[in-house]
């Protein structure tokens, strides 16, 4: 069994000795146990803080050989504690798991997994834990990191290689119909489908890495996201059923995108290959694009994270010189707010709906992109909390939905 526990399940002496305590329960009811924990809490902010106290641009390789600490400090400290529990345990770092990735430092994607001295642990009857977050390339033979909330795809990429099963402990007791820090009346729900989380990850919800569930469902790895704090059964992250779906399943948000807006572009072919090439060049992942053309001359918006807003101006500089010049704008105000069901896929009227309760709350729409199983609107970002608790209100998704 694998088991993974976020930061802030390791947050201080008491909650890594809790921790372990749950390993040792695991590996006493007579499971070979695999942890892999992240950083104690904030450390990994902290040390990004740090770095750009220290450098304005710090250097990439340098950032992963920093931030690969924090789960090699929390990792040795459970270890240390599941000692004093009375059970035999040895931390890793991810290289020395054998946890091989491409050479993309901050993002670099796990290759493979060479297991053996995992496995030789295992059968020494030890408790192994692997650093979560980052792994070795073999290309440069440095240390990676796997982007932000990369620990969910260390526990799921290990879960795969070594035929386990993957439990995802943290804060919150699973995945729920929406935050419910903004609406009380979230429902946990039982089961998500690969494909609704997938969705739901991209669309901003937190409990689970994007990566991390891309990598389940290619390696169908059951995922069991629970609370670190209690023994209820969380939230199964499976392969979805060919039953009925609810039409809406889960309202997300983020507030987190910025979007950027190009304008007096040239309106012949070729040209927004160009641009995005450009941007997925500087390993941009942009989200909603529209393109518009007014006056023989395109328009163009279209969102990114807010971490990759300077590679992006980048990148559109370079594009500027060779297309000729046009007009860029940002905005930094906008928020996201997604409806996400497997069952709209047959179910017309949902835009319809979800464009009616935003009418209803007064609030405009500034962009608007589509998936077969997802609608996604831009709005002010200060409207975001209003638009979710009004989304989660008309599809009444406080209710146990009713088999057809
Ligand atoms: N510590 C890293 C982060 O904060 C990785 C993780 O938590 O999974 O993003
Ligand atoms: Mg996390």
């Amino acid at each position: 069994m694998v088991m993974k526990f976020g930061g802030s399940s390791v947050a201080d002496p008491e909650k890594v000795r809790h921790v372990a305590a749950r390993f040792v329960d695991a590996r006493r009811r007579g499971l070979k146990v695999v942890g892999t924990v992240s950083a104690m809490g904030k450390t990994t902010d902290q040390l990004l803080a740090l770095a750009s106290d220290v450098s304005p641009t710090p250097h990439p390789r340098e950032l992963d050989m920093l931030l690969s600490t924090g789960e090699r400090i929390a990792c040795a400290l459970v270890a240390m504690a599941i000692h004093d529990l009375g059970e035999e345990a040895i931390s890793f770092t991810g290289s020395q798991a054998g946890i091989i990735t491409d050479a993309a430092y901050t993002r670099a994607k796990i290759r493979e997994i060479r297991a053996d001295r995992v496995l030789k642990a295992l059968d020494a009857g030890k408790i192994v834990l692997v650093a979560g977050f980052q792994g070795f390339s073999r290309d440069t033979m440095d240390v990676t990191t796997l982007g932000r909330g990369g620990t969910d795809a260390t526990a799921v990429a290990l879960a795969a290689a070594l035929g386990a099963a993957c439990e995802i402990y943290s804060d919150v007791p699973g995945v729920f119909t929406a935050d419910p820090r903004i609406v009380p009346d979230a429902r946990k729900l039982p089961i998500v489908s690969y494909e609704e989380m997938l969705e739901m990850s991209a669309s901003g919800a937190k409990v689970l890495m994007l990566r991390s569930v891309e990598l389940a469902r290619n390696h169908g790895v059951r995922v069991h996201a629970r609370s670190t704090f209690s023994d209820e059964e969380g939230t199964w992250i499976q392969e979805g059923d060919d039953m009925e779906h609810p039409i809406v399943s889960a309202v997300t948000h983020s507030e987190t995108d910025v979007v950027f807006t190009l304008t007096g572009i040239p309106d012949r072919p070729g040209v927004a290959a160009r641009i995005f090439d450009a941007v997925a060049g500087a390993q941009v992942n942009v989200d909603t694009i529209i393109q518009n053309v007014v006056h023989g001359k395109a328009e163009m918006s279209f969102s990114v994270p807010n971490e990759d807003v300077p590679a992006t101006r980048a990148a559109l500089v370079g594009t500027q010189e060779e297309l000729g010049s046009f007009d860029v704008e940002e905005n930094h105000d906008l928020g996201k707010v997604s409806l996400i069901g497997a069952g709209m896929r047959s179910h017309p009227g949902v835009a319809a709906k979800m464009f009616r309760t935003l009418a209803g709350l007064g609030i405009n729409l500034q962009m608007i992109s589509t998936s077969p199983i997802k609608i996604s609107c831009m709005i002010a970002r200060t409207e975001i909390p209003d638009a979710v608790r009004a989304l989660h209100g008309a599809f009444e998704l406080e209710r146990e939905p009713i088999a057809e």
